[in-house]
Formats: C-alpha cells, sequence, structure tokens
C-alpha cells in the first residue's frame, strides 16, 4: 500500500468515528478498527471499572470530532491539542477546561498544558522540507494530521436527514456526501418547489380560467 493511500484510509476511518453517535454503533466501529483509537493503558484501567468503558469513550470523542468537523467555534485549539496529545480524550478535557476558563474571561490557553518536551516530540521545524514535520503516535492521529491539510475536503452532508453527514469530499465543491443525500435534495426541492411557487401558477392559472 502507498503512504498517501494509508493516510486516506485513516482519515476515511475518521470520519466514520465522527458520524458514531451510540454505543451500538461506537461497538461496531470499535469491531471495523481495531486499535485505530488507543487509549492509554492506565486510563483504560481506570475506565473499566465503570462498564462498557471503549463505546462510552468512542461516542464521547466521536462528539469532540463533530465539534471540528462543524468548524466550531476555537476547534482549532481542540484540534491543536489532540494533535499533541497521545490519548485523545485528555486532549478533549483540556480543551474543554479552557474553553469554561474562557467564559470566566480568562484567555483560552491549550498549550499551557503541555510541556515543550511533549510538543517536541510529534513537531519538528525541518529545513529540509521547509516546513514543519508532524510524527503522529497513532494512526488516529495520523488522521487528524490528514483531517488538518485536507480541511477543504472536509465537509458536513447539506441533506439535514443525512445518517451519517461528517464525510470527506473528494471535491472540494461537493456539498452532499453521496449521491443518495444529493437525489433526496434535489427532490425536496421540487416539493418545495411544488408546494410554493407551483401554488401560485395553479391559483393564477385558475383565476384566469374564472375570469373567462
Ligand atoms: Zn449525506
Amino acid at each position: 500500500m502507498t503512504p498517501r493511500l494509508v493516510l486516506a484510509m485513516n482519515l476515511e476511518a475518521l470520519s466514520e468515528l465522527a458520524n458514531v453517535n451510540d454505543e451500538g454503533a461506537a461497538r461496531c466501529f470499535l469491531r471495523k478498527h481495531p486499535g485505530f483509537v488507543k487509549l492509554p493503558a492506565g486510563l483504560r484501567e481506570e475506565i473499566a471499572a465503570v462498564g462498557r468503558p471503549e463505546e462510552m469513550m468512542t461516542v464521547v470523542l466521536a462528539g469532540y470530532l463533530q465539534r471540528i468537523w462543524k468548524r466550531e467555534q476555537h476547534t482549532d485549539k481542540l484540534l491543536t491539542a489532540m494533535l499533541i496529545d497521545p490519548d485523545p480524550l485528555k486532549a478533549s478535557d483540556k480543551w474543554m477546561s479552557a474553553q469554561i476558563r474562557q467564559i470566566q474571561a480568562e484567555p483560552p490557553d491549550v498549550f499551557s498544558a503541555f510541556s515543550f518536551a511533549a510538543i517536541q516530540s510529534v513537531l519538528t521545524a525541518d529545513m529540509k522540507r521547509g516546513s514543519f514535520t508532524y510524527k503522529p503516535y497513532t494512526d488516529f492521529h495520523a488522521g487528524l494530521y490528514e483531517l488538518l491539510t485536507q480541511s477543504h475536503r472536509v465537509k458536513t452532508c447539506l441533506n439535514a436527514d443525512c445518517p451519517a453527514p461528517y464525510f470527506v469530499a473528494t471535491r472540494a465543491q461537493q456539498m452532499y456526501c453521496g449521491p443518495k443525500c444529493a437525489e433526496s435534495a434535489r427532490r425536496a426541492a421540487k416539493l418545495r418547489y411544488w408546494n410554493e411557487v407551483g401554488a401560485q401558477r395553479r391559483e393564477k392559472t385558475k383565476r384566469k380560467a374564472r375570469k373567462k
């Protein structure tokens, strides 16, 4: 497999994860992508006591990904924290508490939560490439970095009833996740036209007919 294809697969898995809405969907995701999200062993033991922890954590994580996908306020900082921290849930917690501090009129500062060594272990200035180089901890992190570099293709489906609205478009102009949603949107627009414009027109023809 080419490195390009691996990156695309990680981003695809990440968009599947973003669409996880309940523990049932989480179970399916975990079965299909075992080891994609690797929680540190300590944390796994800590939450194992709560019961069905992995599914629960997956749903929580999906909620954070959805915020990034929808480009909610300050999610650039959330993405930064997730890229730097090996534990995506802890990173999200740090972001959340920075958000809360900001509501209390303190400047949000997610970086102070990280040591310079932690930042340096993933991010290095690369003179040869003329950019920073990011070294992902896991496939999940590789997917996140791909999401960042491919952000113009990271979209939310415009069909309000879409069952999996968080997708990666093949073209930047694409507005629906697939032909099914595009078709149902076309049908809905036609119906709206029939109900609004069509009704006025039918009324007009009726009036004309009465005048005759
Ligand atoms: Zn859709």
